[in-house]
């Protein structure tokens, strides 16, 4: 974890890594040699870069290192869903989820150490929270998955999707989750889809529009409420940026993007926001928008203070909103037994402030 002012290489994507070399009069290039070594190889010993002169490799082993964090401990699920806790520095661990599903692997990776929104559902909000995470501590967590799940060098893609959906709002990190986004996206590095990286956001609304010009990419919304004045108690930006605002700019985003759909996240709160009427109001909401819906069952953590809607209320919900011509997915509930499902991510986290929450019953 000793660094000596050394530039750390995981901190760079293709655009910076192209200025580093330019900088050093190296031919642009030689990013995307680096980028194949580090992030297609896993490769971290700059002697095994053999399409590199020495003169080169002896230069970035002096100046530059390849410092991913480092993984504290695993969970397995027995649904075999993984749950990391990843190291990101003396104080400091995230969580970073795998979860395969038939040909498809997803990674849902965390964009702060803890959270700085005060959703009253979600157990990382009450862990505080302490900074963002580095360019180097987000893509990195996709390094360390792909390195632990045997991805490399190259061979079985286990990582088929990203999701930005771990601990953190990553519109409040915007720079650093943009270019590890980029790095997803790098057909040098994960070579994945736009469609296959989804940033999550509470509604961070000039974040949405930022995204929409700098790295337009699958876009999911916390919804979880068809009024401001339940939404401002259960995602209390909504106070920041209300209903209207936010769907403003999810019409804004779509006509950016219009090949892909929005999703909406709705979590299922006994007695809260799940009745039938509520998906009426959700439908009138969403018209006019490329919707999808992803209704998430809430998942329990201690003295949460909510309950998880009965399946009956659920399935009333999605049959309604589906009536409408909406697709609706229910969310299966994954690697509940780790502690891993939506919501319950804690990681390690050294709060700088933890404040006082409202909570509705
Ligand atoms: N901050 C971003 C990224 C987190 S994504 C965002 O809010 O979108 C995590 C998703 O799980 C969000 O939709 C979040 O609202 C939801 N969630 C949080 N706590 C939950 C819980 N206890 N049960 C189910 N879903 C939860």
């Amino acid at each position: 974890m000793t660094s000596q002012g050394q530039i750390n290489l995981l901190d760079l994507d293709s655009d910076a890594l192209g200025h580093y070399f330019q900088e050093i009069g190296e031919r642009p290039f030689r990013a995307q040699q680096i980028i194949k070594w580090v992030h297609q190889q896993g490769v971290t010993d700059f002697s095994a870069m053999t399409n590199l002169s020495k003169a080169l490799r002896d230069r970035l082993l002096s100046e530059t290192e390849i410092r991913a964090p480092e993984i504290e401990s695993e969970q397995l699920s027995d649904d075999g869903t993984r749950k990391w806790l990843v190291r990101v520095d003396g104080e400091n661990c995230v969580e970073t989820v795998f979860i395969p599903e038939g040909e498809r692997g997803t990674l849902c990776v965390s964009s702060q150490v803890g959270c700085p929104l005060a959703c009253s559902f979600c157990a990382t909000a009450r862990q505080g929270f302490n900074r963002n995470l580095s360019v180097g501590e987000i893509i990195g967590q996709v390094w360390l998955a792909a390195r632990q799940l045997g991805q490399l060098p190259k061979e079985g893609r286990y990582i088929t999707n990203v999701v930005m959906m771990g601990m953190g709002e990553p519109l409040l990190n915007f720079e650093n989750v943009v270019a590890a986004m980029r790095l997803m996206l790098d057909d040098n590095a994960y070579n994945l889809a736009r469609k296959r990286v989804t940033l999550s956001t509470a509604g961070v609304v000039p974040g949405i529009d930022r995204l929409a010009e700098r790295c337009p990419v699958s876009l999911a919304i916390s919804l979880h409420a068809t009024n401001d004045e339940l939404r401002n108690v259960l995602v209390p930006i909504n106070r920041k940026y209300p209903l209207a605002e936010l769907l403003d700019a999810c019409r804004r985003y779509a006509n950016v993007n219009p090949h892909s759909e929005i999703t909406f996240e709705y979590v299922m709160l006994k007695g809260i926001n799940d009745t039938v009427a509520e998906a009426r109001t959700l439908i009138g909401l969403l018209e006019g928008l490329p919707a999808k819906v992803n209704l998430i069952p809430f998942n329990p953590f201690e003295s949460a203070g909510y309950e998880r809607s009965t399946d009956a209320a659920i399935d009333a919900f999605r049959d309604k909103l589906v009536s409408s011509g909406l697709v609706t997915i229910t969310r299966k509930t994954r690697g509940d037994d780790i502690d891993a499902a939506c919501g319950q991510l804690v990681g390690e986290v050294q709060a700088r402030a933890l404040r006082h929450r409202k909570r509705v019953h």
